[in-house]
């Protein structure tokens, strides 16, 4: 190991708030990274992201609510040493590991629920999930009462129904969207890629393959959004998908011409694990570029938001 020690863990609510109000002394923003563990390139991504800006604070819980029935609560990958061994280089003030009896008690009965988004994309086959996202982000937050939040663009839902909870619930945190870190092939590095063995991890590389191929039909012109549809689904014939779709933003609207600024989307299913993927993108002209999903929210425009606060002096700035 290189030397640096290992983030502290903090299993309770009190021992947290004691921490996070250590932190607010040095009057700078303090940057919360919501995590199930299982740590991979794409998590860590995310805090190399928030270490820009100010202390981090990683949240590592899988939370029950937000898997439905049948689905991989019980299997889902819990390595906290070895996950607190990986964040140790990135300078992580400290890592919060809730038990469930520490976020839900017996009588939790209060639920927080987005009514936005519905039926569209993942929570059309997941119902229930973005509920419980809500709900434990929003318990998370009230613990951590972190000053930005950073979430991966690969769960694309996630963020926008996230920053409408933000928006509509006055929460005054700055989101960060990080983008989707892949790994060479183009697979999106998941928790849940380590279930595929060797022959599914070739049929999962269609999913990216799929978005790739909508990326061109844009390029191509495509104006219509059932044809790039087509074109996408075809790369994935005979596969379990559960959607393929473009969508136009922020509201995932299906329509039938191409908008402006869209997300090409993707859920599949391969030997019982359910894969998802997405790329944004922004017409400029003639073409479609990549952006970001959700506005301003990239670490260098929240960064300047924060100094126009006045309140924070921001990690990345240049002493002096
Ligand atoms: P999870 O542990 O799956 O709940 O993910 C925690 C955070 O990491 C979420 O904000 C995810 O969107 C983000 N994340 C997961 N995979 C990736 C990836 N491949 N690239 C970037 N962010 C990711």
């Amino acid at each position: 190991m290189s030397g640096v020690p290992a983030p502290a863990v903090l299993y309770g609510a009190q021992e947290l708030r004691a921490f996070r109000a250590s932190l607010s002394i040095a009057k700078r923003p303090v940057v919360f990274v919501p995590t199930m563990g299982d740590l991979h390139a794409g998590h860590l991504s995310l805090v190399r992201h928030a270490a820009d800006l100010g202390p981090v604070i990683v949240s590592i819980f899988v939370n029950p609510t937000q898997f439905g029935e049948g689905e991989d609560f019980d299997r889902y990958p819990r390595n906290l040493e070895v996950d607190r061994a990986r964040l140790a280089t990135l300078g992580v003030a400290a890592i919060f590991a809730p038990a469930a009896d520490e976020i839900y008690n017996e009588e939790a009965a209060t639920w927080v629920d987005v009514d936005a988004l519905r039926g569209r994309l993942c929570d059309a086959h997941r119902p229930g999930h973005f509920r419980g996202v809500t709900t434990v982000v929003t318990k998370l937050f009230n613990l951590v009462q972190p000053d930005v939040a950073v979430f991966g663009q690969k769960d694309a839902q996630q963020c926008l129904v996230l920053y409408r909870m933000v928006r509509d619930l006055h929460l005054p945190i700055e989101m960060v969207v990080a983008p989707t870190v892949r790994d060479d092939d183009g697979l999106a590095l998941s928790s849940r890629n380590r279930f595929l063995s060797s022959s599914d991890r070739r049929r999962a590389l269609g999913l990216s393959r799929a978005l790739r191929r909508g990326v061109q039909a844009l390029a191509e012109g495509v104006q219509s959004t059932a044809e790039i549809e087509q074109a996408m689904a075809e790369v994935l014939v005979g596969e379990d998908v559960d959607y393929l779709d473009l969508r136009s933003l922020p509201r995932l609207d299906h329509e039938p011409v191409v908008a402006d600024h869209v997300v090409l989307a993707g859920a599949m299913r391969i030997s019982g694990t359910r894969l998802i993927d997405n790329i944004s993108l922004r017409r400029v002209g003639d073409r479609f570029d990549p952006a970001p999903l959700i506005p301003a929210a990239d670490v260098n425009e929240v960064a300047d938001r924060l100094r126009e606060r006045g309140t924070f002096a921001v990690l990345s700035d240049p002493p002096g």
